[in-house]
């Protein structure tokens, strides 16, 4: 029964993430509400039990931290023996403020890229096998398209290397985003061709989307009823702290493409793919 499925979210305590999770929770799912504070995280659990009569799980969790995945994972496992969606939806964008820095930019590429990337390493020796394959579902952003009409990369070799799902490695996106920040560190960003909107938080996301085309391929290999599926969406414009409560979406609507591609029947799952308001869209 859905009960038995186990579903993580990043960065559930607001936004979009805990509209994921309220989303999931309805469903019956097993939900596992997590936030890197605390107090936030369980807040976030009273209302959704307050105003929704939903029971969701709690534990601390903060993407950029090596030793709270950690235990996070050792939480999961030892009290359900594993977890079957894991949605990576905690990020950061400064672009809203006025000023930006050397240190914006760092935590920027280390929560969106790495923090989605740590999750996903430790967490797929525990995704649970099942008739329907895991899920991972990451939250990106179309300001990451590596051919994004208006943000392009200007760098024509690593464009065709970043959108060729052969030519991807952990090693190349690594480098790749390093290579950013080191050119914010000495002032030569940009001159360095990368995008020019938003360019830390397209950049971290450009490597979302590029890793999640990367483990799906890696992941490809594996046997019925030990797939796991990945994929990425765009959740729009959304009114959340983010945008400072200024798109044009409800995070309720920006959370549907993530809850479906978390659900979606394994007849009908696809890999490696990117999607907004459920089409396939463009890397
Ligand atoms: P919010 O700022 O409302 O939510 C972001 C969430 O991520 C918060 O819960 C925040 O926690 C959490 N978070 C940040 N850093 C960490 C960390 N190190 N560890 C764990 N959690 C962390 O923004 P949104 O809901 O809008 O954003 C959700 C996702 O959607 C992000 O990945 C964002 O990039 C993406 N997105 C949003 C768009 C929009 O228009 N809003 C557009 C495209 C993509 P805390 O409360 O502690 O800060």
């Amino acid at each position: 029964s859905s009960e038995n499925v186990v579903a993580v979210v990043t960065g559930s305590n607001r936004g979009i993430g805990l509209e994921i999770a309220r989303q999931l929770a309805s469903h019956g799912l097993t939900l596992v509400l997590t936030a890197r504070n605390v107090d936030a995280g369980l807040e976030a659990v009273t209302s959704l039990s307050l105003q929704q009569g939903l029971k969701v799980d709690f534990h601390q969790l903060d993407v950029t931290d090596a030793s709270s995945i950690k235990e996070f994972g050792c939480w999961i496992q030892q009290t359900f023996g594993g977890l079957d969606i894991l949605v990576n939806n905690a990020g950061v964008n400064y672009n809203l403020g006025s000023d930006n820095s050397v240190e914006f930019a760092e935590t920027v590429v280390s929560t969106n890229y790495h923090g989605t990337k740590n999750m996903i390493k430790a967490m797929i020796p525990l995704m649970r096998p099942s008739p329907q394959g895991a899920r991972i579902v990451n939250v990106s952003s179309r300001l990451g398209r590596v051919y994004g009409r208006r943000n392009r990369l200007a760098n024509v070799e690593l464009r065709d290397q970043l959108s060729n799902p052969d030519s991807l490695t952990e090693e190349l996106l690594d480098r790749t985003v390093s290579t950013f920040i080191e050119q914010v560190k000495d002032g030569t960003w940009e001159s360095g061709g990368w995008p020019q909107t938003f360019t830390d938080y397209s950049i971290s996301k450009l490597a979302v989307n590029a890793y999640t085309r990367m483990m799906a391929k890696e992941l490809s290999t594996r046997q019925e009823g030990e797939k796991i599926y990945v994929n990425s969406f765009c959740p729009g414009w959304v009114k959340t702290a983010m945008t400072g409560f200024a798109g044009n979406m409800s995070p309720e609507d920006a959370a549907d493409t993530g809850v479906w591609l978390s659900l979606v029947l394994s007849e009908e799952a696809v890999t490696g793919r990117f999607f907004a308001e459920r089409r396939e869209i463009n890397f």
